[in-house]
């Protein structure tokens, strides 16, 4: 434990003419009163107000508030009374450590209205003298450090309320190391898994890039001084708390993360800070669009510096500050740098300084809470004042849900339950019909309109930003692609039995399951979809004297039997022929595919094929569905194969407005502006160019390939047409038309 001298020599070192005897007695009174009183570690009760003091003494303050912090507890856990310390110490310190009592026996109530009438008495106390909150925030600091001992859920609730309100109040004063250090603290008992993963990832990255950072430091210190600037440059790690909520909001994973290094640059002069700025941004490539320059524009809570970011000498990317030795006192200590000593009025009391934005923001929050009477509502509207960086939404019923800055509805929809996010179909916000891509503002109620069976567009993980949002999304695609592939899969083997007379049914499926080698009947009828499974084996499993029709079946004629629906991503849609009619649609028999991407089981073969052509599908193993105009040559690889053929039929949505593939093949006169020419033809004709290549060079003729994309076979032969007409064009044609 500290002794009373060191304590007095701590204050001394930057106070010299200090009121000695006021912090002797005050730690002899404290330490008489808490006795043998033990805190639950089992240490003397006294060591708390003593470490509360000494946190006191590293932000410098002055001798009364270093007093009160060794009272703090005294009225509260003591027969110590307001009357004896204001005998004692006068009627000032009193106050002080009567303001703190009060809000103790506030603290750690679960219920919302107890807890917004505790911040509403710390938010006015913070009001009359600044210094109330000083020595709360270091009491909460002193009682996270030694949550250790307590009970879980106590912990817990601790933890929760210093994250909620402690830590962002210590952030908007400013005090900046005070908000880091809560947040470590509270991250940990909060959430013990991330905590450790992310500690161990940063100590890792900290050994892998040590010599790195070595040089920079190295480097840029002698840079300085030869550019005559004197500065102190020191490296610093990101804490863990801000890495992990940098992931939430950002929703990157931890191997993502790649500025987790940066420099604290601190020099003489805002003069200095620029010119500083210059010879960093040309020794080293500077990441664009991360420079910021808070000295111009101070921050709301009074933060100055300017922050660039750039890429280091083995690629990896390091954020610098850099500030001068005053902005880097307001930046760590905020208002307990600056408001001190400065307005003290005639009763002796501490106020924010005028001038500061933290002053501004108080005042705001007071008159607010003047205004209503209503605390739950005072504390969520407080909450949101101090969360900066994040929105608070409400649901219709008026369940607050936090989101990270830049949510849409679609994080809204996640976050209220995973079920709500993958039935998502559309938004109401304030009432209003709006984009689920809309972002969120503070006080929005949503609604989310949901329907069921639907799977969220893929596109959405693009546009949600919570990491909740995004794995659902992703997971929900999986889930649908493998839908889809057992719907396929179930088709193509009612067809086969159907073919040699036999009646399919899942049912029938199983006992032949451990012979295929599949888990369940979903697993087998998607590994068929897939084409990894081939469905005259099925049969042969089920009837070992099936024998397999060699005849080749190509479709003759589409067959209006009833069909189902493949649909894509970009909203084309493929008929399948399915058992009865169109009510298989009615009955939920459609199978929507949506988002793209490499997993869809519907693609075009490499000659394309466009709305008016018929055409036909393949299964390719791996690949899913593989579609050709029936007078492709490549088909008659699968003539032996009638498994593999599947009926397809066009079946457009005008007001989708797809493209279609199509591939032709151009010679065109080698004279000036004839590539120009033919780009310009196919540009007015409104038909897109995919891909070009060059296939062989004559003198006279370039023979080239082209990829068109098309709305449709009388779109494509109009284009043929024009480009037919072209002067410069010898010959066109469709491959494989
Ligand atoms: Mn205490």
């Amino acid at each position: 434990m500290m002794r009373q001298y060191e304590l007095v020599e701590k204050v001394a070192a930057y106070k010299p003419e200090l009121d000695e005897a006021l912090l002797n007695r005050a730690y002899v009174y404290a330490m008489q009163k808490h006795g043998s009183q033990k805190r639950a570690s089992g240490d003397p009760y006294f060591s708390h107000p003593l470490e509360v003091a000494a946190i006191l003494t590293e932000m410098h303050l002055d001798e009364a508030t270093v007093a009160v912090a060794l009272l703090h507890d005294t009225i509260e856990d003591t027969d110590a009374t307001r009357k004896e310390i204001d005998q004692l110490f006068g009627p000032k310190i009193g106050q002080l450590v009567e303001g703190l009592t009060k809000l103790k026996r506030l603290d750690l109530v679960s219920k919302k209205a107890a807890q917004a009438e505790n911040l509403r008495k710390l938010l006015l106390a913070i009001a009359d003298d600044i210094r109330v909150l000083l020595v709360k925030l270091a009491d909460r600091l002193h009682n996270m450090r030694t949550l250790g001992p307590m009970a879980p859920e106590k912990r817990a609730r601790i933890a929760q309320e210093t994250m909620d309100i402690y830590a962002p109040l210590a952030g908007r004063m400013g005090m900046q190391d005070m908000r880091d250090e809560l947040e470590a603290l509270a991250f940990r008992h909060i959430n013990l898994d991330a905590y450790t993963t992310i500690t161990a990832r940063l100590a890792e990255l900290r050994e892998r890039h040590a010599e790195t950072i070595a040089a920079i430091e190295r480097d840029l210190t002698a840079k300085l001084k030869e550019n005559g600037i004197a500065a102190t440059v020191y490296g610093r790690q990101k804490t863990a708390y801000s890495v992990f909520s940098k992931m939430q909001r950002k929703a990157i994973s931890l191997e993502q993360l790649s500025d987790i290094f940066g420099f604290r640059v601190i020099v003489d002069t805002e003069e200095a800070c620029y010119r500083t700025l210059g010879i960093v941004h040309r020794t080293w490539p500077m990441v664009p669009g991360r420079f910021k320059d808070y000295i111009s524009t101070p921050k709301q809570n009074d933060y100055r510096s300017l922050h660039t970011t750039i890429v280091g000498p083995s690629r990896q990317r390091v954020e610098l500050q850099i500030r001068t030795r005053e902005m880097h006192e307001v930046a760590e200590y905020g208002v307990a740098a600056h408001a001190l000593y400065k307005d003290a009025d005639e009763a002796g009391h501490v106020h924010l300084s005028k001038d500061s934005n933290a002053y501004g923001w108080l005042r705001r929050t007071i008159e607010l809470l003047a205004a209503g009477d209503n605390p739950e509502e005072f504390l969520e509207h407080t909450k949101l004042e101090l969360f900066q960086d994040q929105v608070f939404c409400f649901t219709p019923k008026g369940q607050l849900i936090a989101l990270p800055r830049g949510a849409t509805p679609i994080d809204f929809a996640y976050a209220v339950h995973t079920d709500v996010g993958d039935n998502c179909v559309g938004c109401k916000i304030d009432g209003r019909i709006m984009p689920v891509v809309t972002e969120l503002a503070n006080g929005d109620e949503v609604e989310v309109i949901c329907a069921r069976g639907q799977t969220p567009p893929q596109a959405w993980e693009n546009i949600a930003v919570t990491g909740k949002a995004r794995s659902a999304i992703r997971r929900a695609a999986r889930t649908s692609i493998r839908k889809q592939y057992s719907g396929l899969g179930q088709q193509i083997l009612e067809r086969t039995y159907a073919r040699s007379n036999k009646t399919f049914s899942r049912e029938a499926l199983k006992p032949l399951l451990g012979k295929l080698g599949h888990r369940d009947v979903e697993d087998a009828l998607a590994a068929i979809g897939r084409g990894e499974l081939k469905s005259s084996d099925v049969l042969r499993a089920a009837f070992p004297d099936y024998q397999e029709s060699r005849a080749a079946r190509r479709p003759e004629k589409s067959e209006d039997e009833g069909w189902f629906n493949l649909r894509t991503a970009a909203g084309m849609i493929f008929r399948m022929p399915g058992r009865g009619k169109s009510k298989d649609r009615r009955n939920g028999k459609a199978i929507p595919i949506r988002g793209a991407g490499d997993d869809l089981p519907v693609h075009f073969g490499p000659d394309g094929a466009v709305p008016g052509d018929r055409i036909v599908g393949i299964i390719e193993p791996g690949k899913g569905i593989i579609i050709y105009p029936i007078q492709s040559p490549a088909l008659t690889a699968y003539d032996d194969e009638p498994d593999r053929w599947i009926d397809v039929r066009w079946d457009i949505d005008d007001a989708l407005q797809e493209r279609f593939p199509a591939r032709i093949t151009l010679s065109a006169r080698n004279e000036p502006g004839s590539l120009a020419e033919i780009a310009e033809t196919i540009a007015v004709n409104d038909a897109n160019i995919h891909n070009l290549s060059m296939v062989s060079t004559a003198p006279d003729f370039t023979k080239m390939v082209i990829e068109l994309e098309v709305w449709d076979i009388q779109h494509l032969n109009q284009t043929l047409r024009q480009l037919r007409a072209k002067p410069c064009v010898a010959d066109v044609t469709r491959v494989n038309g």
